[in-house]
């Protein structure tokens, strides 16, 4: 047929129709999975604060641990001094000093450790803090870009319905006998394009090169015809 065929106009409005109708359905079931992945950077990156701050809480609690000890320790040089003022012999004496030197050692050993540690947590301390303000507001973006994606699937969801009733007015304006053959051609081809227009002899919607016989029913007999290589619809355009 040619498309100036009123018949065959209704036709393309109602196939126009479908297009559409089957490119927003598309876009509709791929939003769940957009959505998906916005979740999960934002739990992504949630939880990286939660760790940057993990690591600072794990260095706070060393440094508390530390301190305990060496407060435990210098009260046991304490005592053990003041024993020494009271012993009278001379071994009990150097025993003692004995200790108190290891115990010394050992304090001073435990005040380097704190002190690592207490470097640690300035720096752990910055990157908790940076982490929380960049990664909130990069948070902050996500549920923006989340909260845009639920209103367009909820705006698809409108304009599918709508497009749904405007199918079913199409329908009406067709020719029984060419529903039949595009509802034919529809389970065929399975994905739209279901008209294609011939140029240069040409299907459009394979490009492959279609017989004579098509292009005679198209042009002189001018009655409805399918591409003899795809089965879609085929036409002249005029
Ligand atoms: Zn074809």
């Amino acid at each position: 047929m040619l498309s100036n065929n009123s018949d065959f106009k209704a036709l393309l409005l109602l196939h126009g129709r479908d297009r559409r109708f089957s490119k927003l359905l598309q876009e509709e079931s791929q939003l769940p999975t957009e959505i998906d992945r916005i979740d999960s950077r934002i739990l992504k990156e949630k939880k990286s604060v939660e760790l940057a701050l993990s690591e600072w809480k794990e260095l706070e609690a060393q440094n508390n641990s530390l301190e305990k000890e060496i407060i435990s320790v210098t009260d046991l040089i304490h005592r053990q001094k003041s024993k020494q003022l009271q012993v009278k012999k001379n071994e009990e004496y150097t025993a003692l000093e004995n200790e108190i030197e290891v115990l010394k050692n050992n304090q001073n050993k435990l005040e380097d450790q704190q002190i690592d540690v207490l470097l640690k947590i300035d720096d752990a301390r910055e990157v908790a803090k940076i982490a929380e303000e960049k990664i909130s507001l990069k948070i902050l973006d996500f549920e923006k870009q989340r909260e845009s994606l639920v209103g367009h699937s909820k705006e698809l969801r409108k304009e599918i319905e709508i497009l749904e009733d405007e199918i079913s007015e199409a329908r009406k304006s067709v020719l029984p006998s060419i529903i039949y053959n595009y509802d034919r051609v529809k389970k065929v081809v399975s994905r739209p394009p279901f008209l294609a227009p011939v140029e240069d002899q040409k299907c459009t919607g394979c490009n492959l090169r279609v017989s004579n016989e098509v292009v005679s029913s198209i042009l002189v007999e001018q009655k409805l015809t399918t591409c003899d290589q795809c089965g879609r619809i085929v036409y002249v355009e005029r």
